[in-house]
């Protein structure tokens, strides 16, 4: 007899106890082989003073069990607090998340009734590391943080996942042509993870066209892999064009711990009145029991789940006059399910038994030795009214007889000094870039050191400083533009 395993269960706020309830039913009832800790997550939490929404003793909780059904939580507006999701993913190191979304046509409304795809978004980088700064009263920056072994996780993921699943083509989004060096990076290793599996058809959309695409023709893609906030956004789009944000589940997995979560939010505005959809934390609840080992479970309920949409039971925001029979809540659906356990769809492909395909990835050292500094970027500030020609002779005034020379100064990212356009408008930080010459040959960190306390006892007000590197001879650093 198999043992039974042990899970962390949170039911969140809003619709979340409601359908968690009724998932938690369905389990049951289908014989899943699990035992539930309870914790509280979210809205309460946050209230009681705790600005991460969960508390110390339910992570031990969650360590413990590595494993997490999760219903969705509300974030208080203002008031500092962490998101809780982003929180999880990131200390428990879930770096992939992984959303199937398909059509349920005729039964649930959509333009596209063959759409079948899953949207494999980084979790833990890019601009949700939350690395933001106000430099003047003009300037702010967020920092879009992208390491190599990030991408290669999530690409790696993404081809392993293809495999394991059946799956023929893995579709690469970023935006290489204008962030050259972290997108660029992204797309780069896609390109050379690909090349280890020639059975996996393979492409790369720019962000922007590819989004359009998924909106107008989403059956176009079987697996696409992307960063962390055009992940966000296009799972979305592609959730909403399946036809309800009500059934898509998602799972967030890394090496040791794994969380499931329905994709939509805690639905205030129809909580506590028994007319939520299930489905897609049922979804999430069956990815979960694939997860666990238990398969069997999982098609099961899976093809109950397709039965009742077939035969016409449907919550409030699916039913359609015609083509559904009746419309119930959130209970009386879970009840419908129940009812159709060990029966299956006859319109809908049959699930069948869904094997445990565990997704192990393994990374490689980052193989780069050489790293050479070539220069430094110098951000100072200055008054809107400055003269880019009057800075740019003020600051070769300060470095004649120097190893070290202005190269440029560009004024959000556009050069302005020693060429630049009279129209261009300056914001009150510039960029001045130092380097022995456009060959950029190696120099001493002294140098940089040397150079900022010359910029600074002239006057004027440094406010950032990067150092420019060479990484085995490629630059490591962006251009300006326009120059
Ligand atoms: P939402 O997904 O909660 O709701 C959007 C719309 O979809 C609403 O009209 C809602 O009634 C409907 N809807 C959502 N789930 C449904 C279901 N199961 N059945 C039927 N209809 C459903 O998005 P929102 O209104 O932008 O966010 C509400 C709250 O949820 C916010 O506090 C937000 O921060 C939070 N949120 C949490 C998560 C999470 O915990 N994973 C994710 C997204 C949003």
């Amino acid at each position: 007899m198999s043992v039974n395993k042990r899970i962390t269960v949170a039911k969140g706020d809003g619709i979340g106890p409601e359908i968690m309830d009724a998932t938690l039913r369905i389990l049951a009832a289908a014989g899943a082989r699990l035992e539930y800790d309870i914790i509280e997550v979210g809205e309460k939490v946050y209230l009681a003073g705790n600005n991460s929404g969960i508390s110390e003793e339910s992570w031990e909780i969650l360590k413990r069990n590595q494993v997490l059904l999760k219903a969705p939580i509300t974030t208080p507006q203002g008031g500092g607090y962490k998101s809780l999701n982003v929180t999880l993913r990131k200390m428990l190191g879930m770096y992939s998340n992984v959303r199937p979304c398909r059509s349920y046509s005729p039964y649930v409304r959509t333009n596209f009734p063959n759409l079948d795809l899953v949207i494999i978004r980084e979790n833990e980088e890019d601009l949700y590391a939350g690395i933001e700064y106000q430099y003047t009263p003009e300037v702010l920056v967020s920092l879009k943080y992208i390491t190599r072994t990030g991408c290669e996780k999530i690409i790696r993921y993404a081809f392993e996942y293809a495999v394991a699943n059946g799956r023929k083509k893995v579709t690469c989004m970023s935006k290489d042509n204008i962030m050259k060096q972290t997108d660029g990076l992204f797309h780069k290793v896609f390109n050379e993870v690909a090349k280890e599996y020639p059975q996996i058809e393979t492409d790369h959309n720019i962000i922007d066209i590819g989004a359009a695409r998924l909106a107008a023709d989403p059956c176009r893609f079987d697996v696409i892999v992307t960063m962390n906030l055009y992940g966000d956004i296009i799972s979305d789009i592609a959730a909403e064009v399946s036809g309800s944000v009500g059934m898509c589940g998602s799972a967030n997995v890394g090496g040791s711990f794994a969380m499931f979560e329905a994709i939509h939010g805690s639905a205030p505005d129809i909580s506590g009145k028994d007319l939520a959809n299930p489905s897609g934390l049922l979804n999430a609840a069956c990815m979960m029991l694939v997860h666990v080992g238990q398969g069997d479970i999982a098609a099961k309920i899976e093809n109950a789940l397709l039965k009742t949409l077939e035969d016409g039971i449907h919550t409030g925001e699916i039913f359609r006059e015609g083509l559904s029979k009746e419309r119930v809540g959130t209970r009386g659906f879970a009840d419908a399910v129940i009812a159709r356990l060990g029966e299956k769809p006859s319109t809908f492909k049959v699930i069948e038994l869904e094997a445990s395909k565990p997704v192990k990835v393994e990374v490689g050292a980052n193989k780069i030795k050489e790293t050479t500094l070539v220069g430094v970027d110098v951000y100072v500030h200055h008054s809107i009214q400055t003269s880019m020609e009057e800075l740019g002779s003020k600051l070769n005034e300060i470095t004649a007889g120097g190893n070290l020379k202005l190269l440029s100064i560009t004024n959000r990212g556009l050069a302005v000094y020693p060429k630049g356009n009279a129209e261009t408008e300056i914001t009150d930080q510039s960029r001045c870039c130092f380097a022995v010459n456009k060959d950029f040959p190696a120099i001493a960190q002294k140098e940089v050191i040397n150079l900022l306390a010359n910029i600074s006892d002239a006057g004027i007000e440094i406010n950032r400083v990067e150092n420019l590197y060479f990484f085995e001879g490629v630059r490591g650093f962006s251009l300006p533009q326009g120059a």
